[in-house]
């Protein structure tokens, strides 16, 4: 029995390697290794790709964040809210620019509720993160209503939604700031780390083009206190010519989604799957059901070689790292509830249309009257 992994890193490889292995002959004969042509080649396009007018491409995803906070003056003794069930980096982060995240609960579709963002402000917030998890979109509008009330900044963390977009307007380009990431698990991948920021404002662009290298204006005159984040050259390069595939593989897994909700329609025991709101293009960088008996479920299908995981079992505010916030268990009930429930089903564009429905059909299985 062929098993159905829950990510295939290598099978993407296979079908760009000339054309990538050609850039990188290229690139590494040039020596042209860092913030060479290929980054701003890069940067040009994915500003473009994400109707912004600036990329900065910078290390990693979490660096994306962190530095956007820096250059924003976010830190000590300010307070940013962000949603409690994402991945650890985005609180991570705040924590790393010497700030307090403050989280709010979030709704049905995973992302914080506005309502809750509102009873979290207080004098101390600067900036609301909204995350964009499991590349469907946070409610944008009402988020840059708020943060405009209140006077704050609105920091996307788009890692997993690179590509979705709301009424054709693209995650990265609502806010002050998006923040990307090009790890290996992302849609659109490096080979190892790497991220982006998008923005509109000049100023803060050329703040962040010197804080990711030092604080460098130039060779020799360092204007203030940077870091060493960049985006590689050939990370740059390697990403340039994925990016153009983009939206080839986004459509695929909208179809593999569309493909899980057939599947999965009127089953007994799975009590929600994801689809888009009225507006929305999401590009389910997972596919998370929520479900009965879940770890159940989860065993069955490993055992009948279907590889699933749980994105994310610990919330971040319950981590070891958080106890200095000082928050309990019950202070997030909807983020809590769904740690018990949710399953991440396989979805990236090499699986066929076949294996879709051999999930659907264990997945039946499991819950058949025995
Ligand atoms: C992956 C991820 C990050 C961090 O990106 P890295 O490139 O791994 O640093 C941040 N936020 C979210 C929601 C992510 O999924």
């Amino acid at each position: 029995m062929k098993g159905i992994k829950f990510v295939n890193i290598g099978a993407q490889f296979n079908s760009l390697r000339d054309e990538i292995l050609k850039k990188v002959d290229e690139v590494s004969q040039s020596g042209e290794f860092i913030l060479g042509k290929e980054l701003q080649q890069f940067e040009k396009n994915f500003a473009s790709y994400c109707n912004c007018k600036y990329a900065v491409g910078v290390a990693n995803g979490t660096d994306a964040l962190f530095l956007v906070m820096k250059a924003l003056g976010i830190g000590n003794g300010d307070e940013v809210i962000t949603a409690p069930n994402s991945f650890l980096a985005t609180a991570g982060a705040v924590v790393a620019a010497g700030a307090t995240p403050v989280f709010a609960d979030v709704r049905d579709d995973y992302n914080i509720d506005p309502n809750k963002i509102e009873e979290a402000i207080t004098e101390r917030t600067k900036a609301i993160i909204p995350v964009h998890l499991t590349g469907r979109l946070a409610d944008m509008s009402t988020i840059l209503d708020i943060a405009k009330r209140h006077g704050v900044y609105v920091i996307e963390d788009a890692a997993q939604a690179v590509g979705a977009s709301y009424n054709g307007k693209r995650t990265g380009s609502f806010g002050t700031a998006g923040c990307f990431s090009f790890h290996p698990l992302k849609t659109l991948n490096a080979y190892g780390d790497g991220g982006a920021i998008t923005t509109d404002d000049t100023a803060l662009y050329e703040k962040l083009m010197k804080i990711r290298n030092h604080g460098l204006k130039n060779r020799d005159e360092c204007e203030l206190w940077g870091y060493n984040s960049r985006l590689d050259n050939l990370q740059a390069a390697i990403l340039d010519i994925k990016l153009k595939h983009l939206d080839k593989w986004n459509m695929r897994k909208r179809r593999m989604a569309a493909l899980y909700r057939r599947g999965l329609q009127g089953i007994k025991g799975v009590l929600k799957v994801p689809a888009d709101a009225p507006g929305e293009e999401a590009v389910y960088h997972t596919f998370i059901i929520q479900c009965e008996n879940r770890d159940e479920l989860q065993q069955y299908l490993q055992k009948q070689g279907i590889e699933t995981k749980v994105h994310y079992p610990i919330p971040i505010h319950l981590q070891k790292a958080a106890v200095s916030l000082g928050y309990r268990k019950g202070d997030f009930p909807k983020a809590e509830a769904i740690t018990k429930r949710i399953l991440s089903l396989p979805i990236y564009p090499e699986l066929l249309d076949a294996d879709i429905e051999t999930v659907c059909s264990r997945i039946i299985e499991f819950y058949a009257p025995k």
